[in-house]
């Protein structure tokens, strides 16, 4: 390759991850990240890189990729080999100056016009562990290991990582106590997850089965999960989660597709019972993608509280989409699907300060001092992830936030 870029980046010439940037000029457009560089989709595109130049230079000057998305892997797959090979040429090519621009320098905006949003709950340790707290003899339901439990969430309010969320108001029931205040949450926490995009639209009555579920999965991005659980714990009976998940989530910018991540994919946990006939499985269904979860707390240096890996998700993510879909119900491009918080076997590997402090009992110590059980004003909380192997490297970059106080 004639483009130099960092041995330990996240984006290697092996990722080539697509996402929506803009360099000061307001001017929104697709790109794909490599080194610390992006190629500019839309000056390829006019440079005649994937012919049909008008074509390609309206879908990628687009806001969004949804319509990109839309025209289905095999344009996404089309695309991505003329950039590899584009990449792979001995000499710098003569438009290198013109399709390049300094990823540092640049803006990263939603990649996606998020159509609906489902967050699923497929991690059986974080399961287990908020079941332990709030029932401690019956810690998982009857339903959980028969089923991916999911629920449908908020589209509008899921930004773009770096995007400060703001700690939301709502009713709490303060301990001790059996009626609610009107009160800013005490208790804001974070869900480390992985999410997909779905790449193909499906037609409303038909189910997508788990053989023909990578058809429809795009690509995935890093999730957080932004959770108030003192309104989550006063409001979530019987419907479920609300007012405490849909003031913001964020992901990370950039869309790894699904193709990058191929050499990466693992057996997940063993599944008993065995799941009924629907969600039956085969091969490598899960990916091995190591999680990290870091917080810069009260202007101190960042520091690391959890470490985490996808391959400990007990449901995958073709279980996800054929539950789903599986009573007739259809997806949509952009969607997001959230896989639940990932959290591991040991206490250094769980996905939430609810867990990691044990329901705010065991406050976490941080540098300089500070502890915190939730999140402060002010604390900036960042996950990143990364799949690595034989020499590859695949990485999503990170997604992060800053708490503001409440209004
Ligand atoms: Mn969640």
């Amino acid at each position: 390759m004639w483009l130099s870029v960092p041995a330990n980046t996240d984006f290697s010439i092996h990722n080539l991850p697509y996402g929506i940037f803009h360099t000061g000029d307001g001017q929104p457009r697709a790109g794909i990240a490599i080194g610390d560089h992006i190629i500019d989709l839309a000056a390829a595109a006019e440079s005649g890189l994937f012919g049909k130049a008008r074509f390609f230079k309206k879908i990628f000057s687009q806001p969004t990729l949804n319509e990109f998305i839309g025209l289905g892997k095999p344009v996404a797959q089309r695309i991505r080999k003329k950039v590899h090979a584009w990449l792979q040429q001995p000499e710098r090519p003569a438009n290198a100056d013109r399709l390049l621009a300094d990823r540092r320098a640049a803006t990263m905006l939603m990649p996606i016009q998020v159509p609906n949003y489902t967050d699923f709950y497929s991690s059986i340790e974080h399961a287990t562990n908020v079941g332990k707290m709030f029932r401690p003899d019956n810690p998982l339901l009857p339903n959980w290991r028969w089923l991916p439990v999911g629920y449908h969430g908020r589209a509008s309010s899921i930004v773009a990582s770096g995007t400060p969320v703001r700690r939301p108001w709502g009713q709490i029931v303060p301990k001790g106590q059996e009626t609610p205040v009107y009160a800013p949450s005490q208790q804001l926490d974070f869900e480390l997850e992985m999410a997909f995009v779905i790449g193909k639209n499906s037609a409303l009555g038909t189910p997508i089965s788990v053989e023909q579920a990578d058809e429809y999965i795009f690509g995935l991005v890093l999730f957080n999960d932004w959770s108030a659980r003192d309104i989550q714990r006063w409001e979530y009976v019987p419907l479920g989660p609300f007012l405490g998940k849909n003031f913001g989530s964020s992901i990370s910018p950039w869309i790894v597709p699904i193709e990058a991540l191929k050499p990466f994919r693992v057996k997940g946990p063993r599944q008993t019972p065995a799941p009924l006939e629907y969600l039956e499985q085969k091969g490598k269904q899960q990916y091995d993608i190591q999680l990290e979860v870091a917080v810069a707390a009260g202007g101190a240096p960042e520091t690391v509280i959890s470490r985490s890996n996808t391959r400990y998700l007990y449901w995958s993510m073709a279980q996800q989409l054929a539950h789903h879909t599986v009573n007739g119900c259809n997806v949509q491009v952009g969607d997001l699907m959230a896989s639940g918080t990932i959290s591991g076997p040991v206490p250094g590997s769980y996905g939430s300060l609810l867990e990691l402090t044990w329901g705010g009992k065991e406050p976490l110590s941080l540098p300089g001092g500070i502890t915190r059980t939730f999140l402060q004003d002010g604390d900036r909380l960042v996950m990143r992830a990364a799949a690595e192997k034989d020499g590859i490297r695949v990485g999503f970059g990170e997604v992060s936030g800053v708490v503001l106080e409440a209004l």
